[in-house]
């Protein structure tokens, strides 16, 4: 419903965002968890934002888009989003939790440089080979697996712009 208001959305997308409120709508039933607008208000902002955010910063976002939902309902249905799989949850060892819209993405792993904080991301269907090699060996139903690598920018005058990439 909330997503059908943007304008700048295409038809592809509005079919997208019809099948993520189903699918969360479904989730929520099953769990039994309220169904509630302000639930769909904060998939709408989460679905929607362009890169990885932690539970503050989309709260801040929601508030300058004059949104008047809590904190608290930020965290949880985050939480929520993330359990259903709409959302990945990050770790970049900082100890920030961050997510990011899952929905309709590639899987996709990060590089994180712990001078300047830049993150950047790419997609290598070898790890993705190991991985299922590793879970049938082990005899295990794998739903998702991270992979970070950490280090420092090759580039040094773009890696001191020390710039907080959410
Ligand atoms: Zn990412
Ligand atoms: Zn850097």
């Amino acid at each position: 419903m909330y997503l059908l208001f943007r304008l700048n959305l295409n038809y592809g997308e509005k079919v997208r965002i019809k099948k993520a409120e189903e699918e969360f709508r479904d989730f929520l039933k099953k769990g039994k968890h309220r169904v509630t607008p302000e639930r769909f208000e904060v998939m709408d902002f989460a679905l929607d934002y362009d890169g990885h955010f932690g539970a503050d910063e989309l709260y801040i976002k929601m508030k300058t888009e004059k949104s008047n939902i809590s904190r608290a309902t930020i965290y949880n249905t985050l939480e929520l989003l993330a359990s259903c799989e709409l959302l990945a949850k990050r770790n970049f060892g900082d100890g920030v939790t961050r997510y990011e819209s899952s929905y309709n993405r590639k899987n996709h792993d990060h590089l994180i440089c712990t001078n300047c904080g830049s993150i950047k991301e790419f997609s290598s269907p070898k790890i993705q080979k190991i991985v299922e090699e590793i879970s049938k060996e082990l005899g295990f139903d794998n739903t998702g697996y991270s992979f970070n690598i950490f280090g420092k920018c090759l580039n040094h005058k773009n890696c001191k712009h020390a710039k907080h990439n959410g």
